[in-house]
């Protein structure tokens, strides 16, 4: 079964105004033609069916059998980030939300017995084998802890290192670890207990078998007695603390336990005296907001009701407009570092052009992902003259350094956590 209710989303999709406003950047904050476009997969493919209002259509199509399902039709449906962008758009300004609809979709094709893609289910299958998304022994997760970082047997602060940070890019776990120890923060993590957030399920429209990953972590967590809970990655964070509420018919409130991103955390200790950067970071540096970091990620509020004349919702239903996403923590911890200087590019904060990465695209259409990468590259370098563009999700920064290789871009990627780590240690002792 979907997790959403289509019948009280398809009054949206029928009144669709075909505006295409969920495309373009507010025009109050349109500095550029060439850096005016918000969706990348209408940007990309052109055609209405690769936009919100199209997928509008199709969903109507599907779920009124006017429409069988096809390997192009599938392809219109997994070929979007999921970033969101259309979502706080329109709900803004129309008052719709396409991000229902987006997912519904998906968990259709699946209830169908159509999708996910292939490379979706790859690696749905490693997850299920080993609860990773790597299919490496989950025995492993605290293979990156670094000689001289003690972990907590109990603490209030659990630190879920999420899938990336434990088995590929392992500095950025070290680089976390050194930066909560900095500031004399006691902290546990699951180590073998913790699986892949499911992330890489949900978003492609497995439900159930997100709801069985959720469902371990929850316990997990819950049993471990912390109270707060700490995600480097933006898409583990975003999923601890809106998608597991949402599978469950809770909200945010009711987890049990706090989430905080990592930047959220720091600039927290920040304000409160307990982090201090004594060693300069001399670079002009861009700042990416991550998608489920920024405009995805405000508190999820459970609503359960119908739609009344002129879809009024019955109760009210509080919207998620992307207004109160984590902007600013990252920025406060990137300005209080000496020597570094950040210049922001033209599409920025709930107007953030994606990096490409997200929404199951990176795995099944790489060429569609990179190219989204490279357009962000070239506003960077466009609009900032930044040597970094700085980001705090690792799939952001892999999805970026594999664009920056493949067209010679004379700038880095780098996370956050490596330039505050530079920023906390002597040269050359960060890592
Ligand atoms: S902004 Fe909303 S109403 Fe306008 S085309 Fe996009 S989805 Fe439809
Ligand atoms: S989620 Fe992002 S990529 Fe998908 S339709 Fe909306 S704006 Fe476009």
């Amino acid at each position: 079964m979907t997790a959403i209710d289509y019948q009280i989303y398809k009054w949206d999709a029928q009144n669709c105004i075909r505006c295409t406003n969920c495309r373009w950047v507010d025009f109050i904050w349109m500095a550029s033609h060439r850096f005016s476009k918000l969706c990348p997969s209408s940007a990309r493919f052109l055609f209405d069916a690769y936009a919100a209002h199209g997928r509008y259509d199709l969903s109507l199509a599907i779920a009124e059998g006017r429409l069988k399902w096809s390997p192009k039709i599938l392809e219109e449906v997994y070929a979007c980030q999921l970033c969101g962008a259309c979502d706080v758009k329109c709900l803004r300004n129309v008052g719709l939300e396409p991000m229902q609809v987006l997912e519904w979709l998906r968990q259709k094709a699946v209830e169908d017995g159509k999708g996910p893609l292939p490379a979706h289910r790859k690696i749905a299958g490693k997850i299920a084998e080993s609860h990773n998304r790597y299919g490496a022994p989950n025995a492993d997760r605290l293979r990156w802890l670094p000689e001289g970082i003690e972990l907590a047997p109990k603490a209030e602060v659990l630190y879920f290192v999420g899938c990336n940070s434990s088995f590929r890019q392992q500095r950025l776990a070290r680089a976390t670890a050194r930066l909560l120890a900095a500031t004399g923060t006691d902290f546990m993590v699951l180590g073998p207990e913790e699986w892949c957030c499911g992330n890489p399920l949900y978003s492609v429209g497995l439900v159930d078998e997100a709801r069985r990953t959720a469902e371990h972590n929850l316990k997990a967590i819950r049993t471990s007695g912390a109270k707060m809970v700490i995600a480097s990655c933006a898409e583990c964070y975003q999923t601890l603390k809106v998608t597991y509420p949402r599978l469950f018919g809770f909200s945010t409130r009711d987890l049990g336990f706090e989430v905080l991103h990592l930047t959220e955390f720091l600039d927290r200790r920040l304000q409160e005296g307990k982090l201090r950067f004594p060693y300069p970071v001399e670079m002009r540096v861009t700042y990416q907001d991550p998608c489920r970091l920024g405009r995805m990620s405000e508190p999820w509020e459970h609503w359960e009701g119908r739609r009344g004349k002129y879809g009024i919702f019955d109760p009210p239903k509080k919207r998620r407009k992307g207004t109160f996403g984590a902007y600013d923590p990252a920025r406060r911890l990137l300005q209080a570092i000496p020597g570094l200087r950040l210049e922001e590019m033209e599409r920025r904060k709930d107007q953030a052009w994606c990096c490409g990465a997200g929404g199951g695209v990176r795995e099944a259409f790489r060429d569609f992902a990179l190219w989204t990468a490279r357009e962000r590259l070239a506003e960077a370098l466009e609009t900032t003259g930044a040597e970094a563009i700085v980001t705090a999700c690792p799939y952001c920064g892999e999805n970026f350094a594999e664009a920056i290789k493949s067209g010679d871009y004379p700038l880095q990627t780098l996370d956050i956590v490596e330039i505050m780590a530079k920023a906390i240690a002597p040269e050359g002792k960060e890592d």
